[in-house]
């Protein structure tokens, strides 16, 4: 075995209309010990003796437990922002039921750590991602219209705000890949214009990007706020509930999966329970699928190469920030290089660290400063790295000199630091489409940077896909095999 999991709270899961509910307050008392290759880290707020004890106590444990088993037609793996967007798709979009399992809690991957930004201004026309991504922030549009619609606001329950974005150069070169990029947004049938220096001043008072300077401007880009949207996405999951159509199962790493006599797959295997599935298995686990994906094949024949890895990326948050104010979404055009930085295998190898760091900036809706990001490969560590934190004070400073009047030690009191490993996939696009060997098993993992936006075009291409209804966009190139040949 793996994997296991152990309660060390005084309240065992409760179980309300179906679903488990591990309210937040009592995760920090909830552990689950994992010796899984898979390399997610359950054990971060214990000491070494205390693991050393609870991993005594759980392996006697095990010995007497025999999983619960529950059934439902889907079972979705993983509940960052893809997981739990293929859930609601499927509960909005069919009358199937669904479950949903998780190895922590949601926000506990790189969802937790994402600016937010769902933007079209980096992406490539006529690339093979365009057609998802804008088919994705239609549905995100859709999404906050039908919460307006209910008479609420979208600004308060996703974070939801048409801030536009800004890509920023500082040299001549920057510019004329600007222009190049707005000339392509332009007619690929989006609103984009290049601002000049003078124009950026007027709508951004507080950034500075010297004489030569200018910008990439899409007025219609979003940004939301992820942990707010997740928030407001489980809830609205856990309405179905009710109907008995909705069960979350957190705190479960998924360790194996059930074959039933002719090898079909049937359920995935926690320590806690057997989750049956009638109809799909889907694996949303982010950038731990590789490494789950072998454990679950490991025992048969199945030759299976899944290459997600994780990137990590730190996010400094000033909270309460009034220094000044930032009206739009930011990301120097640098950003996009390192996004598409292809990572050399001799370097993953050999655990050599390769790291990037350029400037975004956002204000969120609480009126807290977003600034990142960084990018490194340096596997499953999620730990704050402060040299980090620096370099991204550092390179805001380039672009807003006002914080020069800042010390980040003074800040301390009003600093978040977010930690997210994203699932980065050689060749920049998710996988999404059915597991070769393994019959109704399906896999959506590898978003890298770009998660968020892609997540309800991703959902609903699942959804169909699962459902066997024809795909709104063309679901060829995220094929498992289109990433191997
Ligand atoms: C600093 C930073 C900034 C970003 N900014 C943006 C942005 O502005 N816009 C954008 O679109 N994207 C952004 N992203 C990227 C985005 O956050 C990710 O692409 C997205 O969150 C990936 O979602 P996911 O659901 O695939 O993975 P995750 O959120 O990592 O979720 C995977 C889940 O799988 C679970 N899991 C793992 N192993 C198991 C197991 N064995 N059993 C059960 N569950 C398991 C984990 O607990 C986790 O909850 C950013 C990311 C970072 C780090």
């Amino acid at each position: 075995m793996a994997s296991l999991s152990l309660s060390i709270s005084p309240n065992p899961d409760r179980l309300i209309d179906g679903i488990f509910v591990s309210p937040r307050r009592q995760l920090l008392r909830r552990v689950a010990i994992n010796s899984s290759p898979s390399g997610f880290n359950f054990l971060t707020k214990l000491t070494s003796a205390e693991k050393h004890r609870r991993n005594k106590v759980a392996a006697v444990r095990m010995s007497s437990i025999s999983p619960a088993s529950h059934s439902y037609d889907v079972v979705v793996v993983g509940a960052g922002i893809i997981g739990l967007s293929i859930a609601r798709q499927l509960l909005i979009g069919s009358h199937l039921s669904v479950a949903v399992v998780d190895a922590a809690v949601p926000c506990s991957g790189a969802t937790g750590a994402g600016q937010g930004y769902i933007w079209m201004v980096h992406k490539v026309p006529g690339s093979e991602k365009w057609e998802l991504a804008m088919r994705s922030r239609e549905l995100w549009e859709k999404f906050a219209e039908d919460i307006k619609y209910q008479g609420m606001d979208p600004q308060e329950v996703l974070g939801w705000k048409k801030t536009g974005s800004l890509l920023v150069g500082k040299t001549s070169d920057e510019m004329a890949v600007l222009k190049e990029k707005v000339d392509k947004l332009s007619k690929a049938g989006l609103k984009a214009e290049l601002l000049s220096i003078i124009d950026l001043k007027e709508i951004e008072p507080v950034l500075v990007v010297g004489e030569e300077g200018g910008a990439a401007f899409l007025p219609n880009d979003y940004q939301l706020d992820a942990r707010r949207s997740v928030a407001y996405i489980e809830k609205e999951n856990r309405k179905y509930a009710s109907e008995g159509r909705y069960g979350e199962y957190y705190n479960q790493p998924v360790t194996g999966l059930l074959r039933s006599g002719n090898g079909e797959v049937e359920a995935v295997q926690t320590p806690k329970y057997s989750l049956y599935s009638k109809k799909a298995i889907v694996i949303s686990t982010g950038c731990w699928t590789g490494s789950l994906m072998q454990d679950l094949i490991r025992d048969s024949d199945i030759k299976l190469n899944i290459p997600v890895k994780p990137r990590k990326g730190h996010l400094l948050v000033i909270e309460n920030f009034n220094s000044f104010k930032l009206n739009h979404g930011l990301m120097e055009v640098g950003y996009i290089g390192h996004q598409d930085a292809i990572l050399q295998p001799n370097n993953l190898d050999s655990g050599a660290e390769t790291s990037s760091i350029s400037m975004t900036a956002t204000m969120d809706t609480l009126g807290n400063l977003v600034l990142g990001s960084s990018r490194q490969f340096v596997g499953f560590n999620t730990e704050i790295n402060e040299e980090i934190i620096n370099k991204i004070w550092e390179r805001a400073k380039e672009f807003f000199p006002s914080l020069r009047e800042l010390l980040l030690k003074d800040l301390e009191k009003n600093r978040e630091v977010r930690v997210g490993l994203r699932p980065y996939m050689p060749g920049g696009k998710p996988m999404i489409g059915p597991v070769p060997g393994l019959s109704n098993v399906f896999l959506a993992a590898g978003h890298e940077g770009e998660g968020l936006t892609l997540a309800l075009g991703t959902a609903e291409m699942v959804a169909d896909m699962v459902l066997g209804n024809p795909s709104k966009v063309d679901n060829a190139p995220y094929a498992l095999h289109a990433h191997c040949s």
